[in-house]
C-alpha cells in the first residue's frame, strides 16, 4: 500500500513539474503568434539586410526584445518591439 502512495506522490510532483517548466496554457498562447516566415510573409517592409532582425510592422522600429515565454531562458522565443511594446513573432531555440 505504501507503495501506492510513494507513485502517487511522484506522478502529483511529475505532473506539478510539467505544469510549471511546459505551462501548456501559455504554450497556446505563444502558438497564436506568427513564426518569423509568417511574420515577413505578412509584412515584407519590415525585411531589412543590414539589421539582424525584422522591423516592427506598426511603428517601423528596429529594436527587438527577444523574451523567453515562461522564464528568461524557455526555448519558446517571443519578439516584442522595443519601441511600441507589441508581441511581433515567435521563435524556437
Ligand atoms: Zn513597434
Amino acid at each position: 500500500m505504501i507503495y501506492l502512495w510513494l507513485a502517487l506522490a511522484l506522478a502529483a510532483v511529475a505532473g506539478l513539474f510539467y505544469l510549471i517548466t511546459y505551462n501548456p496554457w501559455l504554450d497556446r498562447y505563444w502558438r497564436r503568434l506568427p513564426t518569423r516566415d509568417e511574420y515577413l510573409a505578412m509584412h515584407p517592409q519590415t525585411r531589412s539586410d543590414e539589421a539582424a532582425h525584422p522591423g516592427c510592422c506598426h511603428c517601423d522600429g528596429r529594436e527587438m526584445l527577444d523574451l523567453g515565454l515562461a522564464r528568461l531562458t524557455d526555448y519558446r522565443r517571443q519578439f516584442m518591439c522595443r519601441q511600441c511594446k507589441r508581441l511581433l513573432w515567435r521563435e524556437q531555440d
